[in-house]
């Protein structure tokens, strides 16, 4: 019986080419920073390394941003400012401080280093809202383009544990990122996208 199969049986067509693995997509192109260079940073990071990233929403436009942080008197500033369109300008490079969440608040849920300005081991990224920070959406541009800031931030300092909202360093006076990051889950989003402990 099993020779008769064996006999009997078809030839077994060539198999069909397996179709073809998709390469696997080749890291899409960020968008590339714009140095657009800020006199308010301190040089170095008082010898310590960031170890976390604070996420801001500027109460206006990219161009109001770049243009305010490039005055001295302003005494503020941050890493990089981010477009709803994409767009990312650089004021200070990542391995000096910028000044852009010093106030430690009464009240705040900051757990970095005492007795450290937090700006000496935070990268600041500010995001334009057009000044309407509990509303103005993030857009998927805009989203993107911060991920890649915080991507380029981990390349420099791996070992960076925290996305911290701005106001739970300085929760007297400020409800930045407001809704339009918080309420809207795009920080928790961005969070679990890097691997980074959230901070709210
Ligand atoms: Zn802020």
């Amino acid at each position: 019986m099993s020779l008769l199969l064996l006999q009997t049986r078809r030839r077994v067509p060539e198999p069909e080419p397996a179709p073809l693995t998709p390469k696997p997509k080749p890291r899409e192109e960020g968008s590339t920073p714009e140095w657009r260079g800020s006199p308010n940073f301190t040089i170095g990071r008082s010898g310590r390394h960031a170890l976390a990233i604070v996420l801001h929403t500027a109460v206006g436009s990219l161009d109001g941003m770049t243009a305010w942080f490039q005055r001295t008197d302003a005494q503020v500033s941050a890493h990089y400012g981010v477009g709803l369109d994409g767009r990312i300008h650089q004021y200070v490079l990542l391995t000096d401080t910028a000044w852009h969440a010093g106030r430690l608040e009464t009240g705040n849920r900051w757990s970095g280093p005492s007795g450290v300005n937090p700006n000496a081991v935070t990268v600041g990224i500010e995001t334009e809202d057009l000044g309407r920070p509990e509303t103005e959406p993030v857009t998927n541009a805009q989203y993107d383009a911060v991920l890649e800031c915080c991507w380029i931030a981990l390349r420099t300092y791996p070992d960076m544990d925290w996305l911290v909202a701005h106001r739970a360093i300085s929760p007297a006076s400020r409800s930045c990122p407001a809704g339009r990051w918080i309420n809207t889950g795009r920080i928790q989003q961005l969070s679990r996208d890097l691997g980074l402990t959230l901070v709210l």
